[in-house]
Parts: structure tokens; C-alpha cells; sequence
């Protein structure tokens, strides 16, 4: 469908290991001054004084976690170090380098990597976080990603899923369900494609879901706003598996219940056409559907004037005891059991 119509190739073997790492990392600059060395040495060497420090990974496996077929390299880059830098700002730290570990196979010619490294760029420049190492391996299946990020914080400043409290609001950042249903546009465009090979994709109209699907954003934006108003949220997730698995890991964590109410939950135009196209439940779509790495909170009621007017900020529900269980308030007023039903990887 989104084919590579990159007619260069360049053999991965024509550069050798050390040739492809330096020409794939050559271009990077190092903009933190806790890097004390990055790429180069046999280990990266960081000066965080006297913060804490967050680390998180994640790995990406084509064919599970993308599909080549419609997911453009540079892209796929880019949304690799997103995930990651997702999880530093949901402690509430501020991320500053990341690793990219490749494992690849000699189908893909050196003007493919130029394009995974090109988003990886594009992404550390945006983050402003430092790429200071990683390793480069051969696969003899499909392309490999494993990112690892690192975040600074003060001590005081860490926030954990286990820190909600009874009466206090959760909290939800942007809108969601839109990049499952991007996926499912592309998904079915693909099937399109299988058919008919000459057809051109009609994403007329899709533009945001599958920009949310394709080129999602980490929400460090949020985690500034937050500081600049002055909260510190009581508990935080980012949301990769869908609303429902978020909030039931921050109230087991935070051993507390909750009221989600169904009207509150924010949902773009886009979703809401799509999901009645698509004859899927819009709701659903939300608390399953993966990918939108928001960020899910709770913050005191004591800060609710704080956020109020705030159009990227959405209050959809109360934390309970942990007695009064975890319930979806519907439209229509009848309470449903929140139950886990994050996209597994593994069910697939
Ligand atoms: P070692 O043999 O010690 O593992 P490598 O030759 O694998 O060293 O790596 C050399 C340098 O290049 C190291 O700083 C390493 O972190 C970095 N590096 C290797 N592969 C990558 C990659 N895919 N992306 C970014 N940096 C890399
Ligand atoms: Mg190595």
C-alpha cells in the first residue's frame, strides 16, 4: 500500500558493522548536559547529580507490534522512542537520553535504516533527549526495535500508580480510541490493497486517527503543564493498552475503587464517525482500544480550579474505596463492572 519507493539499496554489508552504526549516528548531537559521554565507548557514562533517575524499555517486533506494509520507517522511528519517552513522563520525569537496539535483516537495504534513524532524529530533537548508544545485530526474520529511555526527576517529584486516594478526580489527558481506529482504516485499506494492488488508499477524512496510529505523541507537553499550575497528580499512568487496563492498574496499585463515567470520556469526531462506519462502540473502543499513550491521572480535589478551563485535560470519574469496586457510569445511568481487556499481544 505505502510502498518503499526508495530505489537506492545499498547493501547493509557493503559498510560493515562500525561503518552502518557511525553512519546511522553520525548526525546526532548530544544536547544534555547529563551526558558525559554517549555514543563511542563501551558504555555511555551520565552525571545526574543528585536526581533520581527513571529508566524504562520497550521492545518492538514487526509482525507483532507493526506491519511494515503501512507503517513508513521514519515513522515507526519516531513512535519507538515515543513509546518509551510515554512511560518517563508518566512518573512525572523529564526524559534525556534513550538507546536504540536493532536486530535486522539483509532485505533491508541501508536507505531503510537512513529512514528509521531519520524519525528517531526528528524525535530526540522535538524530546530533546540525547541517543548515547544501543547495538546493532542481524535477525533472520523480521525488524527488531528495542528502545530504552532515561528521565531525570527530584525525589519529591516522582509520581507511582499507587498514590490515588479516595474522593480524589481521575483525570485523563487529549482524547481516545482514535489510534485503534486508525489502525483499523489502515488494516482495512490493506485487505483493499491485497485485492486490488493498483487501488490508491482513501484516507480522506482519517487524517487524525491515523496520524494517532502512525505518529503518536508523548505527552511531556502535559507533565509542563501540570508543573506550571502547580499539581502534582496523586497517581499516574500513560495509556498504551487502553483506558480500562490503566485505570484498573491504578486502583489495584493504589488498593482504591472508582466511578468512570462513560459521557465524560473524551472522544474526537473523527472516533466517534469512524467507530459508527466501523458499527463498533465508541466506549469500547476507548477503555480497549491501545496506543493513545495519554496520560491517565488523579489529582486531589483541592486542585480541581487549577485545571478546569484546561481544553487538553479532561476530569472522568472519582476515585472510591476499594470496597465500592471499579464501575463504568453509563449514559443511561447503570454501573458496569470495569473489566481488564488491554489489546494482549500475546491473544493475537
Ligand atoms: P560493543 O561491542 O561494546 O557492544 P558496539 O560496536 O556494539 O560496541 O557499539 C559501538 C558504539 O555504538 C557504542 O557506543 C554503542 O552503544 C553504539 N551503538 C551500537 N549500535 C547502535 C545503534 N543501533 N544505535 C545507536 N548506537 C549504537
Ligand atoms: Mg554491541
Amino acid at each position: 500500500m505505502i510502498e518503499d519507493k526508495n530505489q537506492q539499496r545499498t547493501q547493509l554489508s557493503d559498510l560493515g558493522e562500525f561503518g552502518l552504526i557511525d553512519h546511522l549516528t553520525k548526525q546526532f548531537k548530544i544536547k544534555q548536559t547529563s551526558t558525559v559521554k554517549g555514543i563511542g565507548d563501551d558504555s555511555a557514562v551520565l552525571n545526574f547529580d543528585n536526581k533520581k533517575v527513571v529508566v524504562t524499555t520497550d521492545l518492538l517486533v514487526e509482525g507483532v507490534h507493526f506491519d511494515l506494509s503501512y507503517v513508513p520507517l521514519k515513522h515507526l522511528g519516531y513512535k519507538a522512542i515515543m513509546v518509551n519517552l510515554s512511560d518517563v513522563y508518566a512518573m512525572n520525569a523529564k526524559a534525556t537520553q534513550v538507546t536504540v537496539s536493532i536486530a535486522v535483516s539483509n532485505r533491508f537495504p541501508l536507505e531503510a535504516l537512513e529512514d528509521l534513524y531519520a524519525g528517531i532524529e526528528t524525535a530526540a530533537n522535538i524530546y530533546n533527549v540525547d541517543l548515547i548508544g544501543g547495538d546493532t545485530t542481524s535477525s533472520n526474520t523480521g525488524l527488531l526495535i528495542s528502545v530504552t529511555a532515561i528521565g531525570e526527576i527530584e525525589s519529591d517529584d516522582v509520581v507511582y500508580r499507587s498514590g490515588a486516594k479516595p474522593n480524589d478526580l481521575l483525570v485523563v489527558s487529549g482524547d481516545l480510541g482514535g489510534a485503534y481506529m486508525g489502525l483499523q482504516v489502515l488494516e482495512r485499506e490493506k485487505e483493499v490493497y491485497k485485492v486490488n494492488p493498483n487501488s490508491q488508499p482513501d484516507l480522506d477524512g482519517y487524517s487524525y486517527i491515523i496520524e494517532r496510529q502512525l505518529k503518536p505523541e508523548a505527552r511531556q507537553d502535559i507533565i509542563k503543564l501540570l508543573k506550571d499550575l502547580g499539581v502534582k497528580p496523586t497517581s499516574m499512568i500513560d495509556v498504551s493498552d487502553g483506558l480500562s487496563s490503566e485505570i484498573i492498574h491504578i486502583c489495584k496499585q493504589s488498593k482504591v475503587g472508582c466511578d468512570l463515567y462513560e459521557e465524560k470520556i473524551p472522544l474526537d469526531p473523527q472516533v466517534i464517525s469512524t467507530c459508527e462506519e466501523f458499527n463498533i462502540d465508541s466506549t469500547t473502543v476507548a477503555l480497549n482500544g491501545g496506543e493513545d499513550y495519554e496520560l491517565l491521572f488523579t489529582i486531589s480535589q483541592d486542585d480541581f480550579p487549577k485545571i478546569k478551563a484546561n481544553p487538553s485535560i479532561s476530569v472522568i470519574g472519582f476515585i472510591k474505596e476499594e470496597r465500592e469496586g471499579l464501575h463504568l457510569v453509563t449514559r443511561a445511568d447503570t454501573r458496569i463492572p470495569i473489566k481488564a481487556q488491554g489489546w494482549k499481544n500475546f491473544n493475537d
